[in-house]
């Protein structure tokens, strides 16, 4: 036989107390407490085995009201149902009990089935809650609301054994640097990224029946999706990226995406996920493609990057790890300007091991922090070395990972690295990659600053290899920048990136920023190089990384390098400055439109631009550019404009806008405008600008803000209430108590009533009716919304004048969920809904 359940009542009045006990003691346990106070001790020792608590609410000591006011406060308390037990009809009394978090009211003398009824109704519905919160445990993430691992591996292969025609792909997504929101941000705005990455995932999958979807672990996703090709693919990844990074933070959220094409489908799907997992650890760190599928061989290369793990830390302990140094050149003098520190893993199975071997290991693991704390205190060992010989060494560089960027403590450690060898901090530069710029600008601004203070050298490293344009350089406090020559020599035409080349250093050259030209191997390159005006050059043409020893021969002791470079071109750096028609070369064929402006006395006159901004607007020839550039400007658009060129005319510094253009065509575009001061001519101030086409990015803006606001408008919709009752007044009155919080329904009769449901099932979340009414009446209605499978799980409160014990049993057996009397008391009457609704809703989401 089923245990009982357990019935608490308190009361004061003994005799209260035994004609409860009668009436209920053949269904449950009775335990007894006199006071509020005892109540609460009982609970405290026996909380979990007490199905329901009946509160008498005149006792001396501690009240059933003060009672309820301890009950309201404690979470654990609160999912015991109170019934409260009143002697007479307080309506003022019962409003405040509700609020206190009561479920529900028997009034004394006791009626045996009501109280009856109501114990049980309060006792079913706390249980239906219980149970429903430990299924939800065991199959949901609570903190995101979707499917566990467990779930969503079982609802994947689920949905790939009943799809046996469709093709699927396996993803496993994950968020680059994760921890780093957590240490960065807070615990709290981790959090809201995996909600925010739950909801979107949630939101992809609402139109689509064969999809799966759950969080793994921490910060990782799996989903599950028919494969509709590589692009789709692609599509569906750039569109998370885009949607998570909605409500960021100053960071770049980066969601990487491991992919397995599921063509074994006996694998478990445990298996798919490792294979996926394998796919995205090798994209990790990857910031240019932040996807991988899976293949046979990703394996193999894991176990070999687990060789290099297991290895690394007893590397650096016996000094594995050693420097080499590589030339810089000035290409003026061909003298040595200085060089850059590499490092190099001498092992002893393998040799001089490489860094482009391990370093990307180290990074995904994160051990270069401390492989670049290593090299940077040898760098600086070996500079102090110098200076105590008595040498006048140039600067060294070394190389900062993007990941020892993640460092907080990155300026203290450096910096007091020169403190302790007293080095000034001029001779120690630091080289940092491009793309770590773009990821993370607003730390790596402050980070850079704060070592500009502190006297450092700053180079951009790689410039070009990721997706920076030369806007950036203006915004980020960088002193050289460093072209790699192989960024450019693999594209298809030699002349254009050759271009591109020129155009950076000349605009370099207008920041005031040398550049430095890496990875130069040929003598042409030379001559290119030094026809454009490039300063410095470091590269195998001139020499290899070398050991310590033999960069010192290079830098103190005139020694040569292996390449003489002594090639002198006709085209000195002095004199390309002074010719026009190289300048103009170098303008017209820059990539992105540019014009340079005159300004003066609020006008401004566009005086040149080059072919792509001829291309941008269709205009061919630049007195059309004049004539046009107004007109097709909008009043707002030109307030903008004018108001930019005015400040920066003040700052003399760099300045931008937004305005929409109409082009010759006809279409409206947006023009994204950057304009850089240049100097001043008499009065006249010329100005460079830079302009690009940002039309589709302003439709996807648009796009979204519509998206979420459709969004947000269907998550608040209400809830409704179809009213049956046959007199209009009652229907007004209840209309009023709820119009506000729910969408209001309304019929005068059963029949009606039915028509409703039976046109929108779903339409309706509950159901106030009335018993007397003509045509059909309530109980017949009840009867046939009973046998319809479609509506019968609607909840149903029954209207009733009758305040009569009788009357009341007998509705509540017609199956209704609970009744209100008329005239109806507002708070009561909304929280008897408010509590049926909560019962019946669905706890969990939709997935
Ligand atoms: P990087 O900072 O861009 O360094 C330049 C790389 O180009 C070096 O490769 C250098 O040997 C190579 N190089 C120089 N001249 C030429 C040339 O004319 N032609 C060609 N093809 N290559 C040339 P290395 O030493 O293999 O280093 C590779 C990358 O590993 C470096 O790229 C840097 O990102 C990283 N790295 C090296 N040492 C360190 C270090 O101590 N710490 C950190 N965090 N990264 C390092
Ligand atoms: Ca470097
Ligand atoms: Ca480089």
């Amino acid at each position: 036989m089923r245990e009982k359940s357990r019935v608490l009542i308190v009361d004061d009045a003994e005799i209260d107390r035994i004609a409860l006990k009668k009436i209920l003691c053949d269904h449950y346990e009775i335990v007894e407490a006199s006071s509020g106070q005892q109540a609460l001790e009982l609970l405290e020792s026996a909380r979990d085995r007490i199905a329901a608590v009946i509160l008498d609410l005149l006792m001396p000591g501690m009240s059933g009201m003060r009672f309820m006011e301890m009950y309201q406060k404690s979470e654990t308390l609160r999912q015991i149902p109170v019934v409260i037990a009143t002697a007479e009809k307080k309506v003022k009394t019962e409003r405040e009990c509700l609020e206190l978090g009561a479920w529900d009211f028997i009034s004394k003398p006791y009626d045996p089935s009501i109280t009856r009824f109501r114990i049980k109704n309060v006792i079913d519905r706390s249980q239906l809650q219980i149970s429903k919160e430990l299924r939800y445990r065991a199959e949901y993430d609570v903190m995101t609301g979707i499917y566990n691992k467990v779930k969503f591996f079982q609802v994947t292969r689920e949905m790939i054994d009943q799809n046996p025609d469709t093709d699927f792909v396996y993803a496993r997504l994950d968020i680059e640097k994760f921890q780093l929101v957590n240490s960065f941000f807070g615990m709290e705005q981790g959090d809201r990224l995996l909600r925010r990455i739950a909801e979107v995932l949630r939101e992809g999958a609402k139109d689509s029946p064969v999809v799966t979807y759950g969080r793994i672990e921490a910060d990782i996703f799996g989903i599950c999706m028919p494969y509709r090709g590589k692009e789709a693919l692609l599509a569906f990844t750039e569109k998370v990226r885009e949607e998570v990074n909605i409500y960021q933070l100053d960071f770049d959220i980066v969601p990487n995406f491991g992919f397995y094409l599921i063509n074994d489908r006996s694998l478990s799907v445990n298996d798919m996920d490792d294979r996926a997992n394998l796919a995205s650890k090798s994209c990790k760190g990857n910031y240019i493609e932040s996807y991988a599928f899976y293949s046979p061989e990703m394996s193999e290369q894991i176990i070999k990057e687990q060789k290099i793990v297991n290895r690394m830390k007893k590397a650096l302990k016996n000094e594995e790890f050693i420097l080499y140094v590589q030339p810089k050149y000035e290409l003026q003098g061909n003298t040595v300007g200085g060089g850059e520190v590499l490092v190099r893993w001498m092992t002893r199975d393998y040799g001089l091991v490489s860094p482009g071997e391990f370093i990307p290991v180290f990074e995904r693991n994160g051990f270069i922090m401390e492989l670049d704390q290593y090299i940077w205190e040898k760098t600086c060992q070996m500079l102090s070395r110098w200076l105590k010989e008595g040498r006048e060494p140039q600067p060294v560089s070394v190389n900062i990972s993007r990941v020892s960027l993640y460092n907080p403590r990155l300026v203290e450690v450096i910096c007091g690295l020169v403190e302790k060898y007293e080095i000034p901090p001029r001779l120690l530069q630091l080289e940092l990659t491009e793309s770590a710029y773009t990821s993370n600008p607003k730390a790596i601004k402050d980070t850079m600053e704060r070592f500009q203070q502190a006297g450092f050298t700053i180079l951009m490293d790689d410039f070009g290899s990721g997706y920076s344009s030369l806007n950036v350089l203006k915004d980020i406090a960088v002193d050289i920048l460093k072209i790699d020559m192989k960024f450019l020599s693999d594209t298809d035409k030699q002349g254009r990136s050759e271009n591109i080349l020129a155009s950076v250093v000349r605009m370099a050259k207008w920041l005031n920023m040398p550049v430095v030209a890496e990875g130069v191997e040929r003598q042409e390159q030379v001559a290119f190089l030094k026809s454009i005006g490039c300063e410095y050059v470091q590269g195998y043409y001139f020499a290899k990384p070398m050991p310590i020893e033999e960069y010192e021969k290079l830098a103190f002791n005139g020694y040569l390098s292996q390449k003489d470079v002594a090639e002198e071109t006709a085209l000195s750096a002095d004199n390309l400055w002074d010719s026009t028609s190289q300048m103009e070369i170098l303008f017209s064929n820059m990539l992105q439109a540019v014009a340079v402006y005159e300004y003066d006395d609020d006008n401004f006159d566009v005086i040149r631009v080059n072919n792509a901004y001829y291309d941008l607007f269709g205009y061919s020839d630049i007195n059309n550019v004049q004539k046009r550039i107004l007109t097709t400007i909008d009043s707002e658009g030109r307030k903008a404009l004018e108001g930019t060129f005015r400040e920066l005319v003040e700052t003399r510094e760099i300045g931008e806008c937004e305005f929409m253009r109409k082009l010759e065509s006809g279409r409206l575009i947006w023009i994204h405008l950057k304009l850089k001061y240049i100097n001043q001519v008499g009065k006249k101030h010329i100005i460079m600008g830079s302009l690009t086409d940002i039309t589709e990015q302003k439709k996807l803006d648009r796009e979204l803000s519509k998206y979420r606001a459709a969004f947000s408008v269907a998550k608040n919709g209400k809830e409704t209430i179809l009213i049956v009752d046959d007199v209009e007044v009652n229907r007004i009155s209840l209309r009023c108590i709820f119009a506000g919080r729910y969408r209001i329904l309304e019929a005068e009769n059963g029949k009606e009533a039915l028509e409703i449901l039976r046109e929108q099932p779903d339409a309706v979340d509950i159901i106030l009716l009335d018993l007397m009414m003509p045509v059909m009446n309530g109980a017949t209605f009840l009867e046939y919304k009973r046998a319809d499978a479609a509506i019968a799980d609607i909840p149903v409160i029954i209207i009733t004048a009758d305040d009569t014990t009788k009357q009341q049993v007998q509705t509540l057996e017609l199956g209704a969920d609970d009744y209100i009397v008329k005239p109806f008391i507002p708070e009561i009457a909304i929280r008897r809904v408010g509590n049926v609704l909560d019962s019946n809703r669905r706890l969990y989401q939709e997935v």
